[in-house]
């Protein structure tokens, strides 16, 4: 049976998910959207689903017996009502990152999920489902470098508009590595910690560029994300395990090297969509596939709940400085033995 997906909020990345859902994935079609403007929704739809409908809020496309399953991927301060809504139906959700904005609501939703007595809820961190970071972890995991010590990290983007600001290279830059190093390490953090060195005269009023944020983890790996968002070359991903025997690094993505008048050289991306368009096609097919099945094993409302506690004491340690503590409570046994390797 075709799983028929409702979308809710359909701008830059919920159009490219309807896209993905109808040219690049099977087993799902895009019956419904919902935004706050429905007339460019359902026009954003009409293009892949001509008989596709609009609904006037989220709630009601939620309630809809045509839905089986519902996509969010409205502005982050929208996320938990939705995928409240979407538990209370008993719909399996996928919440694009992040699930919540504040910790306290991701707690709710894990306690509603877990009241709920199954999973119903996936957030969309992707790096988990790209190649390169799966056959790092194998790497990681098979012990060839030893137990892991220390963990480099850049997270650079080209540059980045005028309302993003400094609190944002945390929750909305920096969370995609507080959750893809909870996974790489099978680890939680314990603190935090951000440095902010120089500044670059290409950064604005209400941003600080470049910044680094110190982890430690319950296991005493040291961690350190180079976040620098304004780098003007490329849109670049780091990461580099140092363990007891050796080093394991984050592959570059596959480019052409170029030789031509003296210089051996190869193309950096500039896109983030680019960069893990395989990880978008390859995670949403796991939902679709896991929503046919009956059963999610995708990164949960506890990874969501999780990389919201750590990106709380990331903000805090921005605004006060020194080290923060973070307190991560025991996960539930409602999460573990996922099917990933994930939960374990
Ligand atoms: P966007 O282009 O601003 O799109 C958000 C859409 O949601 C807009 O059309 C917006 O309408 C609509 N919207 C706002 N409030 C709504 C509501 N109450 N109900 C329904 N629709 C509503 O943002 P985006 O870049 O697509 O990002 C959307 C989400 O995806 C964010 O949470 C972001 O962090 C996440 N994201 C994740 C990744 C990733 O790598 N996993 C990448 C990009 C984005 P208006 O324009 O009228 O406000």
């Amino acid at each position: 049976m075709t799983l028929r997906l409702g979308v809710i909020g359909t701008g830059a990345i919920g159009r490219d998910h309807i896209r993905r859902c109808t040219h690049a994935l099977s087993g799902a079609t895009v019956v419904a959207v919902s935004d706050l403007d429905p007339d460019a929704a359902l026009a954003a739809l009409r293009v892949h689903n001509p008989e596709g409908r609009a609904f006037a809020s989220g709630e009601e496309l939620i309630a809809s017996p045509e839905v089986d399953a519902v996509l969010v991927t409205s502005w982050g301060g929208t996320h938990a009502r939705y995928v409240q809504a979407a538990i209370a139906a008993g719909k399996f959700v996928f919440c694009e990152k992040p699930l919540a904005t504040t910790a306290a609501d991701c707690r709710a939703i894990v306690d509603a999920e877990i009241a709920h007595g199954t999973r119903l809820v996936q957030v969309g961190f992707m790096r988990p489902y790209d190649d390169g970071y799966r056959a790092l972890r194998q790497v990681v995991r098979s012990g060839k470098i030893g137990t892991p010590l220390m963990v480099h990290c850049a997270h650079r983007n080209q540059s980045v508009p005028e309302m993003y600001g400094t609190e944002m290279a945390v929750v909305d830059t920096l969370v995609h590595e507080l959750d893809v190093l909870r996974w790489l390490l099978d680890d939680d953090y314990v603190s935090a910690q951000v440095i902010f060195p120089r500044a670059t005269r290409h950064t604005h009023a209400k941003l600080r560029d470049p910044q680094i944020v110190l982890l430690e983890t319950r296991k005493g790996v040291r961690i350190d994300v180079e976040i620098f968002v304004n780098c003007r070359y490329g849109y670049d991903i780091q990461c580099a395990v140092v363990g007891e025997e050796g080093i394991a690094s984050l592959p570059e993505p596959a480019a052409v090297a170029v030789r031509h008048e003296a210089r051996l050289s190869t193309e950096i991306l500039v896109d983030w969509k680019e960069r893990f368009i395989a990880a978008y096609d390859v995670e949403l097919q796991d939902f679709v596939d896991s929503c046919r099945r009956g059963q999610l094993r995708g990164p949960s409302a506890w990874d969501g709940f999780a990389a919201s506690v750590a990106s709380d004491a990331c903000v805090r340690a921005q605004n006060e400085g020194g080290v923060v503590p973070i307190a991560m409570p025991d996960r539930p046994s409602f999460y573990d033995g996922d099917g990933t390797g994930r939960a374990a």
